[in-house]
This record gives C-alpha cells, structure tokens and sequence, in this order.
C-alpha cells in the first residue's frame, strides 16, 4: 500500500496509490490518515500534471536526524563510527514534497544531498523497546538531509548545515507495513549515480533508532526519523536535479535552485 498527500489547487489530501511508475491513479480518502480513521471518498483521481503530490506529511513537533549511521559514509567523512546513534534535529520548516525546489542559502557553497530511509512515526512513543519499537510506525518514506557541508564543518553543531528551509524534502509518498531491513538506498544527480547502499548497512537499525530517540523525547504522530546516509554524498548546485530512490518505496525528484 502507499498512501499520498496531493493537492489539485485546494486543500492538501490524502489518497491510496495504485499503478505502475507513470500510470498511478489516486484513491482519495477523507481526513488524516496519520491522526484519524479513514475512508475512501469514492472519488479517483489520475496522477498527472494536474495533481501535485506534496510532502506525505508536515511533522507537528520535529524530525530527528541520525548522523553516522553507515560505516562507509562515515569513513568518507573522515569520522569514526559513534558507538551511540548521533541525533541532531531539523525543524518542520525544513520541509518540502516531491518536485519542489531545493533553494540553496546564500551562505553556503558546498551544499550535499544524503539518500535517506526515513521512518514517520504513528503513536504517541516514550521509552519503548527494541522488539515493540516497530509497531509505533505509521509507515516509510524517501528523504534528502541536505546538509551545507562547509557551514557543517565551520559551526561547532548543526543546526543551520541542516535545519535550514528546504534541507528536508520527503516522499513522494509513505509505505505502511514495509519490512526495511535491507532495501537499496540510491542518489542521482542529473542521473549520474551518486550513492548506493543498503539500509542492511546501517550501524543502528530502525528498530534500535526509534528505541534510542524515545528514551530522549517523547515521540509524536508524525514525527520522522532519518535513518542515515551511505556513502557517497556529494554537491548539488543550480540547475541539478537530485533523485532520491529508496527500494520498495519511490523515487524523490527535487530541482535544486539558487535566487539570484
Ligand atoms: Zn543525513
């Protein structure tokens, strides 16, 4: 099942996709599936350039980042692997769906993407166990944690490198029920590969990350975790377009602009 959040120029709302790459069609649902039960509208919907699907969720209270969590990324970084998850946090205004642009800041030159899993989170969640963590998911997405390396490197935390708007595009839309212990995690600038590893690569796995993260805040309905980046992050600049593509899930296409 995926579940999509569009707009055909009204209010945002959600809908079951069905179809292959290039033909999905829209089951629309009433209310929010991540708050409430839903039911189907009766109303179909083809997914063209009418309808624009936009970020499947807007987190309420926070996103939580997980740096380091690929031996192979962190070696390309120059970082030993933490032996502890490594959180940092990215507020919801750093949030953008599918297609929309990444605007580059004024103060960075050296902007990367990261292909990332990213968890959204279904119940309210405080202290659960490794073995119970999973039954807290609402489902899964694709994520990019655009990261300003050079701003990342000159402050002593990250809050800027990462929390600035537009550093979080996610979709292009969330899977419930996905068994991520190894899916394929891939980048694409301008279709060139980029990255490409598998979440079996990870140094802390979902289960143990959302077990962790509660034991230092109380998890919410819509909350997302980024799971980590493998290898191979690099710069994106003007005019590049950055695919993200997590198997099982989708691909998440963004433009990457810089304001003249
Ligand atoms: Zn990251």
């Amino acid at each position: 099942m995926r579940i999509a959040r569009f707009t055909t120029g009204d209010d945002p709302r959600y809908a079951l996709v069905d179809g292959e790459p290039g033909n999905e069609h829209l089951t629309v649902l009433t209310g929010d599936p991540i708050y409430t039960p839903v039911q189907p509208t009766g109303e179909r919907v083809a997914l063209t350039d009418e309808v624009r699907l936009l970020a499947p969720v807007i987190p309420r209270s926070k996103i939580i980042g997980v740096g380091r969590n690929y031996v192979d990324h962190a070696a390309e970084m120059g970082n030993e692997v933490p032996t502890s998850p490594l959180l940092f946090l990215k507020p919801n205004t750093s949030v953008i769906g599918p297609d929309d642009p990444i605007v580059l800041p004024t103060w960075t030159e050296d902007v990367h993407h990261e292909a990332e899993l990213a968890v959204i989170i279904g119940k309210v969640t405080k202290d659960v166990s490794v073995a119970r963590a999973l039954d807290q998911v609402f489902g899964f997405t694709v994520a990019n944690d655009i990261t300003a390396r050079d701003v990342q490197r000159a402050d002593n935390q990250w809050t800027r490198a990462k929390g600035f708007d537009g550093s979080c595009p996610i979709g292009p839309w969330v899977v419930p029920g996905l068994d991520v212990d190894d899916l394929r995690v891939t980048a694409r600038v301008n279709g060139q590969a980029r990255q490409d590893g598998r979440t079996s690569q990870m140094v802390f796995d979902v289960a143990t990350l959302i077990s962790y993260i509660s034991e230092v805040f109380t998890l919410l309905p819509g909350d997302v975790i980024l799971t980590g980046t493998p290898a191979g992050v690099g710069p994106v600049v003007h005019g590049d377009v950055v695919e993200v593509e997590v198997e099982e899930i989708g691909v998440l296409r963004n433009p990457v602009l810089r304001r003249a």
